[in-house]
């Protein structure tokens, strides 16, 4: 069955799924996007997904087409209609397209709304049991890296950097501090057992998964700072991870091709991974 997709109102197949190319998404990366995993055909904390879309496109001036929870609704309705079992819901939003291509906001234009699916599993992906190895990258983004915006230059080529090292994510790095992963949040456990993560502000995205790992780790009383640290402290540290929708919690066993730890996954990461998991499927909707 070709996989379906929705586009402003419409649930088409994927080969139909079009926009015009004056689109703002297309000509000026003007927009937002969110991805939400599936587990067991469930939504997982898109609560969270939701309301960092309604805060990103509130940041731009960007309306969204639909309320927030018809955006649900049709999330739900495109994960029926695939039959989506594990995998995830990516959804853009855009400033539509105009006549032209003025870079100032065009007048009565209708935002374009599109949504597909893929297929992943999540919980039992190979890289959960191995870990992975990621290289460092400088981090060349704008200064509003806060806003989940579709222009993702920066993150492509660090990405392709990584596979072409056949590294699993690149950490990006800015005045000697980790900033995140070229599509996650960066964690560390130190030798003293605190949990390290970047705190929030316009240099990161504030990570959904990282914000619902902060929140559990603290409700199980584990030790958990919020600040910057270094690639030197990473690789000093006991163990290191990654958080994202599409991976949740996952080992980070080398940096730049050496060992974090005993160069694998470690027991605190494990412990979150599943903590995390169980979080997902009791709040899964
Ligand atoms: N940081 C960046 C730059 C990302 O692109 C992503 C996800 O795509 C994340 C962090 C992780 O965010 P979330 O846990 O909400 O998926």
């Amino acid at each position: 069955m070709e996989p379906i997709a929705y586009v402003n109102g419409a649930f088409v197949p994927l080969s139909e799924a079009k926009v015009s190319i004056l689109d703002r998404g297309f000509l000026f990366a003007d927009g937002i996007y969110e991805v939400a995993a599936v587990l067991d055909g469930k939504l997982i904390d898109n609560a969270s997904h939701l309301a960092r879309l309604e805060r990103s496109v509130g940041e731009i001036s960007l309306a969204l087409p639909d309320s927030i929870d018809r955006i649900q609704e049709i999330q739900k309705e495109l994960v029926k209609r695939n039959n989506l079992v594990n995998g995830m819901v990516y959804l853009e939003v855009t400033r539509g397209a105009d006549s032209g291509r003025d870079f100032a906001f065009p007048k009565g234009v209708k935002p374009t709304l599109i949504m597909f699916t893929s297929v992943k599993d999540i919980v039992n992906a190979p890289s959960a049991k191995t870990g992975i190895g990621v290289i460092t990258v400088p981090d060349i983004r704008w200064a509003r890296r806060d806003i989940k915006s579709v222009a993702l230059l920066a993150q492509v080529l660090a990405k392709q950097a990584a596979a072409e090292a056949n590294a699993g994510e690149a950490w990006m790095v800015e005045d000697g501090k980790v900033t995140e992963g070229g599509s996650s949040s960066c964690f560390i456990l130190t030798q003293d057992d605190v949990i390290v993560t970047r705190q929030n502000g316009s240099e990161i995205l504030p990570g959904c998964t990282r914000k619902a790992v902060v929140k559990l780790a603290e409700e199980r009383q584990l030790r958990i700072e919020e600040r910057a640290f270094s690639v030197e402290e990473a690789l000093a540290a006991k163990e290191a991870f990654i958080t994202s929708a599409t991976v949740f919690v996952q080992a980070v066993v080398s940096i730049d091709g050496k060992k974090v730890g005993n160069g694998k996954p470690g027991p605190m990461t494990d412990r979150l991974r599943e903590i995390y998991v169980d979080f997902a499927r009791a709040t899964a909707v």
